[in-house]
């Protein structure tokens, strides 16, 4: 079948939306027809090279459908099913599934790492993730999560990645609790994310930290009490000033840099926890050790907010239905495919919140 899709060639170039053919469903696969897709910071790590997969591809990790047909041996959904296609696609077996670690599941990166399914001119286009950047994907059962048909699907697609990612970080991740402090370093897609999961969860003090004034003032809508302009120099001792002199309880690092995985470090308190789960460098931090052994501070990383899509999913969806988690919001841009690089630098600038293709 031939569909328009966005290809990444080489990168640090531009994406090119062509027509490309794709494979129907094999064993255990499922086709899906995308409505929309989230432009996500994920995708912008592969054209800058910064997250290594294997070119050319189809970008797009934050995407929602309807599933169109099904592969042999496909139970967990049906032709007709509108779907949240997951970047962490989770095989419910393993012992990381079976510990309630669905993120961390052990089959995830065999079912990510995919032969090409697209094509052009006889020759493979492998899928980034979920390749939601076309009018059609082909991805594993266990990456298409069922959803009610009556939710608007640009709505539901930010639950692939951004939502589930950001939220995920303060629920499920550092496990925020009520009346707490919790800085957030990066208001983009997960950063606001996890600036209105911190408020969702009863945090007293939210602080967001960005370098672009226009994300501050979107972090303020999103639930921030304090926001710091970190292009005026180190936030760290106005994180201070406002916590007490302690810290926060909480720092939750979205961006991926080694300078803002520090200040996480340094932003929390005694006993605190910096949450990482900006997508990292490949050079190791330096730490002063006693940082940890004196204060019990405690580092993690996040994998796509520790989460487990069958139940974080509905779970998000009944937020956005009682009115309390913004996803509406969120979308203050949306594209025609074509626009895709457009799309990528209005989020560079701080131009959105989040932009989404509708197909
Ligand atoms: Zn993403
Ligand atoms: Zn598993």
């Amino acid at each position: 079948m031939k569909v328009k899709a966005a290809v990444l060639y080489e990168v640090n170039q531009p994406i090119v939306v062509e027509e490309v053919d794709v494979d129907g469903p094999k064993a255990g696969e499922v086709l899906v027809k995308i409505a929309a897709t989230g432009v996500c910071h994920s995708c912008y790590s592969v054209i800058t090279g910064k997250e290594k997969w294997p070119l050319p591809a189809v970008l797009g990790d934050e995407g929602a459908g309807v599933v169109e047909a099904v592969g042999s041996g496909v139970s967990l959904v049906k032709p007709g099913d509108h779907v949240v296609l997951s970047i962490s696609p989770a095989c419910g077996h393993c012992i990381y599934c079976v510990r309630g670690y669905a993120s961390l599941c052990l089959k995830a990166a065999q079912m990510r790492e995919r032969p090409p399914r697209y094509g052009k001119n006889g020759k493979g286009i492998y899928q980034f993730t979920v390749a939601s950047f076309a009018e059609y994907t082909v991805v594993p059962q266990e990456a298409a999560v069922p959803i009610d048909q009556d939710l608007p699907l640009d709505k539901a697609a930010l639950c692939g990645c951004s939502v589930v990612s950001g939220v995920g970080s303060v629920a499920n991740t550092a496990e925020v609790k009520l009346g707490s402090s919790v800085v957030v370093i990066g208001a983009g897609g997960i950063g606001l994310n996890a600036i209105q999961g911190a408020a969702l969860a009863g945090a007293a003090q939210i602080i967001a930290v960005d370098l672009v004034e226009a994300k501050l003032e979107m972090a303020r809508q999103f639930g921030a009490t304090h926001t710091i302009n970190a292009s005026n120099g180190d936030p760290i001792s106005e994180i201070h000033a406002l916590t007490e002199g302690l810290g926060a309880d909480y720092a939750i690092e979205a961006i991926g840099t080694n300078v803002t995985y520090e200040q996480a470090i340094r932003a929390i308190r005694p006993r605190g926890k910096a949450i990482l789960i900006g997508l990292p460098q490949s050079e190791p931090i330096c730490l002063e050790p006693q940082l940890l052994m004196n204060g019990e501070r405690i580092i993690m990383g996040s994998a796509l907010g520790s989460t487990r899509m069958r139940y974080d999913v509905p779970r998000l969806i009944s937020l956005y239905r009682a009115g309390k988690l913004k996803l509406d919001e969120l979308i203050t841009q949306t594209y025609p495919l074509e626009a895709v690089n457009e799309a990528f630098e209005d989020m560079l600038n701080g131009k959105v919140a989040r932009g989404v293709i509708r197909f």
